[in-house]
């Protein structure tokens, strides 16, 4: 079985701009919980998007689920993306004028292979399943511009969550929540990608929850092009 993660010599910067990351090694073994951290501006949302293929590496190896995504083109990174990675981003970036069913269901309906892997209750009943499991069932009609934010964090991360993708990538969802609610919604989290077998890389700068994590990984330490 292929690593989750496997970089080598991975370079990148934002156009001629210094190196925001230079790392010469990472690994993560697939069904991890790994937590990444760093201070503002250490390169965490930098790295996700390299790992999510959204950014381009200029150099080395970026290998994810056993794909080396700097052997591909910008088209088929976005394939590879959308069928294989579930993306909870830090502002959420929920489709405003779609009720919370269907940003839901939004990547397995955009994609065939997401589409494939939702059980045979079919799309709907599964994300009914998402969301109950997330206790937001009882908003599923609503506009998600009627939610408070941490209703809005969980419809993100049950739009992640659809069709089982094998790596799901959060980056600092939990940042506006009190504690309690954060490790609840962790432990949602947690339960539904060992369900569905998916690795998780969570980024977040508050080490308060970093023990439950099944793997710790301080940016800084890794990246050679970090301010030390
Ligand atoms: P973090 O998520 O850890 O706060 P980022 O990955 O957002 O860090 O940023 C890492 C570095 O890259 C920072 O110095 C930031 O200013 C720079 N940076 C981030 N996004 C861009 C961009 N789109 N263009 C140029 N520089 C950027
Ligand atoms: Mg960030």
């Amino acid at each position: 079985m292929t690593f989750a993660i496997d970089l080598e010599n991975l370079r990148f910067r934002y156009g001629g701009g210094p190196w925001v990351l230079d790392i010469p090694e990472l690994t993560l073994d697939r069904g991890e919980r790994a937590f990444l951290f760093g201070p503002s501006g250490s390169g965490k949302t930098t790295l996700l998007g390299v790992l999510a293929g959204v950014l381009e590496a200029d150099k080395g190896r970026v290998g994810v689920l056993g794909r080396d995504l700097a052997t591909l083109s910008a088209a088929a990174r976005d394939a590879f993306r959308a069928e294989h990675i579930g993306y909870v981003f830090q502002m959420f970036n929920l489709i405003p004028y779609l009720s919370v069913i269907d940003n839901i269901t939004l990547p397995a309906r955009m994609n065939p292979e997401r589409r494939a892997r939702v059980d045979g209750a079919g799309v709907k009943q599964t994300a009914l399943r998402l969301a109950a499991s997330l206790e937001i069932d009882d908003l599923l009609r609503k506009p998600v511009t009627e939610l408070s934010v941490g209703q809005q964090q969980r419809v993100a991360a049950c739009r992640a969550l659809i069709g089982s993708p094998e790596l799901v990538i959060a980056d600092e969802p939990t940042s506006s929540l009190d504690f309690d609610r954060r490790e609840a919604f962790l432990r949602l989290l947690f339960l539904q990608c060992e369900r569905a077998g998916s690795t998780l890389v969570f980024v977040s700068h508050d080490r308060t929850l970093e023990g439950m994590f099944t793997r710790s990984i301080s940016l800084p330490e890794i990246n050679e092009a970090a301010l030390r």
